[in-house]
């Protein structure tokens, strides 16, 4: 992988052997249980249920009154979810349209209770301490920034970064599904 161009603030320098240019790691401290070592990946479903991995967790933080809350998802019963989703979404997905839900979640504060007012998720300012799985599980990637997005791309191998945000978001539902799930149907 060529050394990175971005200036991610949280990145690991490592001097290269032979010059003194310094180049960014490929391998960093997995940020979660559930992630691996490599930039915006996470560890496959079957090797998380084995290693006893069942719930996802992240912080959200309310619109209006700033409540911060830490959510935790059911791995197996959102995944089953979003994929449900994507397969019933499959034939705009393939026309490039990004389902609205995944631009626009919506996901109503709890502790209001007059239920107007939404939650979004904290992302790290970090981008390698995203919490990927968390998002995908929430269906809160549509709260990425278009940076936060391409990062996400880049690591994972998506081309071509064209598109916008749209399109992009769209892409890191499918990339993550397929980490979770190598052999299911995920192709974009
Ligand atoms: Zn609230």
């Amino acid at each position: 992988m060529p050394p990175s161009s971005s200036a991610d603030s949280s990145t690991a320098i490592v001097p290269s052997p032979n010059s003194t240019r310094c180049v960014k790691s490929d391998v960093i401290p997995a940020p979660y249980p559930w992630a691996t070592t490599k930039r915006a990946h996470v560890r496959n479903l079957n090797d998380l249920l084995s290693s006893g991995i069942r719930t996802i967790t992240g912080t959200v933080e309310c619109d209006i009154y700033n409540h911060k809350q830490d959510l935790e998802f059911d791995l197996q019963r959102e995944f089953k979810q979003v994929a449900s989703f994507i397969a019933a979404n499959k034939s705009s997905i393939m026309l490039r349209r990004t389902p609205e839900a995944w631009l626009y979640p919506p996901r109503t504060c709890w502790v209001c209770c007059r239920g107007e007012s939404y939650v979004r998720p904290i992302i790290s300012s970090k981008k390698r301490s995203i919490n990927w799985l968390f998002l995908l599980l929430g269906e809160m990637i549509g709260h990425c920034t278009f940076d936060q997005l391409k990062y996400f791309c880049k690591h994972t191998n998506i081309t071509p970064l064209t598109g916008g945000r749209d399109r992009l978001t769209c892409l890191a539902y499918l990339g993550l599904c397929k980490q979770l799930d190598p052999s299911g149907p995920f192709d974009p």
